[in-house]
Parts: C-alpha cells; sequence; structure tokens
C-alpha cells in the first residue's frame, strides 16, 4: 500500500504520455514558445509498463492516461494494450481530436470509460481558446464515442467573461444526450495568466444553472474531485470540480507521473522524483516512491489555501499543466 501521513492510501495512478499536444489551449500551455520534450526523455512503452506494474504491486487498481494530448503518440496503442492487460480500471482523458483513430483499440483494451476536453460550443471560441481549427472533428469525435457507448465525460474549464456564459447550454445538453459534464474551477499554473477575478466558483455556477433548471444533488464517492448533480428530468448529468472554492484534498488518493517519469504526490506540489532515472540505473524505485508519497501537504501541495482572493499565481512554483499531466 502507499499511505501519506495524512492517512490517505494511494490507488490512482495518472499516467502523462507525453507533454505534446496538437492543440493550444492558453491555459495549460506557457504563453512563451515552448519546447516539448525530446522522445529519448520520456518513459518509453516497455518502460511505462514496468512502472504501472510496479504501481500495481503497491495497491493501484485504477490508471489514467492522459498528457498533454495522449493520443498524438505514436505507440499510444501499443501503451494501452499493455496497460489493458493489467488488473486496473484503465481510462484516458483526451481532447478527443484523434479518437476516430482509436476506436477499435478502446473496444479491444476494454477502455469504456473516458473525459473529454471541450470549453465551448461555439466554434470561434474553440479556436480562440485553443488556437486550432478542430472543432468539427471534436464533436464529431464526442458524437462516436456517445453513439459507441462509451461512457462520456465533458471536462470544461469555465473562465468568467470567457465561456461562462455557455454553462446553461451545456446543462441543456445534457438533457437528451447520456453524458456527464464537468464544470472545472480555472486552476493556476506556470505563466497561464491566472488570476483570482478569472475564477468562477462552484456556489457562482450552481446559482447561474438554478435560473433555468431544478436540479437534484447526486452521490459523491470518497475520493471523487467532482460534486455531482443531475437537473430534474435530464437523461446525463453534470458536476463541478471546486479545486479553487472548496478542494477534496481530504480524500486524495491520487498520484502523478509526468511523461519524463517524475512522480509529483499533487497536482500542486513543488517536489518531485525521478522514477524513470532510477528505473534505467537498476535503482530500487519503490523505496523513492513511498519517500515521494511521505512528502505530500495535507492540501493544495502546499502551497496556497482555498481562499481564492488571497491568491498569487506568481508565488506558486510548478510546472505548467500541459508538462504535469491533468
Ligand atoms: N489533452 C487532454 C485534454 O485536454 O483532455 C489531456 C490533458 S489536459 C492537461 C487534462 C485536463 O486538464 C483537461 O480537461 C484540461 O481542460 C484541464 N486543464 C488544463 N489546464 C487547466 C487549468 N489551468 N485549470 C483547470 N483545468 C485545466
Ligand atoms: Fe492540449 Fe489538453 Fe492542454 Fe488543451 S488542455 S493544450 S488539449 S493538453
Amino acid at each position: 500500500m502507499i499511505q501519506d501521513t495524512h492517512g490517505r492510501q494511494h490507488t490512482y495512478l495518472r499516467i502523462s504520455l507525453t507533454d505534446n499536444c496538437n492543440l493550444r489551449c492558453f491555459y495549460c500551455m506557457p504563453e512563451e514558445e515552448y519546447e516539448f520534450t525530446p522522445t529519448s526523455k520520456l518513459m518509453q512503452a516497455d518502460e511505462i509498463e514496468e512502472l504501472a506494474k510496479i504501481f500495481v504491486g503497491l495497491g493501484v487498481n485504477k490508471i489514467r492516461l492522459t498528457g498533454g494530448e495522449p493520443l498524438v503518440r505514436k505507440d499510444a496503442g501499443d501503451i494501452i494494450m499493455r496497460l489493458s492487460k493489467l488488473p486496473v480500471k484503465l481510462t484516458l482523458t483526451t481532447n478527443a481530436t484523434r479518437v476516430h483513430d482509436f476506436i477499435e483499440i478502446f473496444e479491444k483494451a476494454d477502455l469504456t470509460s473516458l473525459n473529454v476536453s471541450l470549453d465551448t460550443l461555439d466554434k470561434d471560441r474553440f479556436i480562440f481558446m485553443t488556437r486550432r481549427d478542430q472543432f468539427e472533428r471534436t464533436l464529431d469525435n464526442i458524437n462516436l464515442l456517445i453513439e459507441g457507448g462509451f461512457h462520456v465525460k465533458i471536462n470544461m474549464v469555465v473562465m468568467k467573461g470567457l465561456n461562462d456564459a455557455e454553462l446553461l447550454d451545456f446543462v441543456a445538453w445534457t438533457k437528451d444526450q447520456p453524458i456527464h459534464v464537468r464544470f472545472i474551477e480555472f486552476m493556476p499554473f506556470e505563466g497561464n495568466r491566472w488570476t483570482s477575478n478569472k475564477v468562477v466558483t462552484l456556489q457562482e455556477m450552481l446559482d447561474t444553472i438554478q435560473t433555468k433548471f431544478e436540479i437534484e444533488s447526486l452521490y459523491n464517492g470518497i475520493h471523487d474531485t467532482d460534486k455531482k448533480f443531475r437537473a430534474i428530468g435530464h437523461m446525463g448529468t453534470f458536476a463541478v470540480i471546486s479545486t479553487m472554492s472548496s478542494p477534496f484534498c481530504e480524500g486524495c488518493n491520487r498520484i502523478r507521473l509526468t511523461a519524463d517519469g517524475k512522480i509529483k504526490n499533487c497536482l500542486f506540489s513543488k517536489q518531485e522524483t525521478d522514477l524513470l532515472t532510477a528505473l534505467r540505473q537498476g535503482e530500487d524505485v519503490v523505496s523513492l516512491i513511498h519517500h515521494n508519497i511521505s512528502l505530500k501537504a495535507k492540501a493544495l501541495g502546499g502551497q496556497f489555501e482555498a481562499n481564492i482572493n488571497q491568491i498569487h499565481s506568481e508565488d506558486i512554483h510548478n510546472r505548467s499543466m500541459i508538462t504535469i499531466g491533468g
């Protein structure tokens, strides 16, 4: 078991396959010219498999592949198939632009649940936010997943004055579709222009949604990061990931492995431990994992408090989201 000093067991590993991406969401990628990590410095497919097996041996029972965009990696299919042989629930977070090439692999790997990012239902706004013209492709692929019977969660990062006017449209989308929309509070990372007045909080989102929809609260599991709701009579659901206004660190069971093989015990942790180099040099990876998790802070990487107005993003030391793996 991988336990921290606050009594939390860690059973959920999120593996970033790459820090490369075919979109350029400004809240995720640093503004300055960004150089992707060279392939030789990334974990190779066999190394990912080996590290994943070590984690499984320590009690991990769920693995999510993420990035960057995991499906831009040439050997993504091979990695998915390798990990599908492990006794874990395997899932994936993607921007959906390449999903059409992977449907068969998902089916073969029994990968039935995916998180897909989509921040707007407006084509021009999509191009503005992602700096790429992939709106139709993304929507088509989301529909492909729904028609294929996959469990689809839609991640929308909500930002004041940018896309928050679309909250009601996203809830309306859940009326006749079996989708699960998750509204994410905008989080601060290096170079992403975060300011507190761009955050739309859980309460503000619910206030807006309730101007049009009657809603009910749904059950939340102890490790869930989202607070779940349903608009009465709707087929799908919606939820809010309230990292900034109402964090969920108490039930955290997550470990992150960056694409260059560093373990991070929290999205906001400053410290990282290099597992890839240790693995390549034949060193004891298990003790490094335990050591890293023993340093885990009680909440929010020990970097800030859940009082949005007192957070100054320039004081937060961390990688950008794209290099961590969301
Ligand atoms: N490329 C894939 C995608 O977009 O779904 C996977 C990686 S992406 C980094 C994972 C998730 O992190 C996405 O849902 C994205 O919206 C979210 N994300 C990135 N930057 C964020 C930020 N600053 N605040 C909140 N969520 C963020
Ligand atoms: Fe790429 Fe996902 Fe980041 Fe957008 S959120 S830039 S799709 S990794």
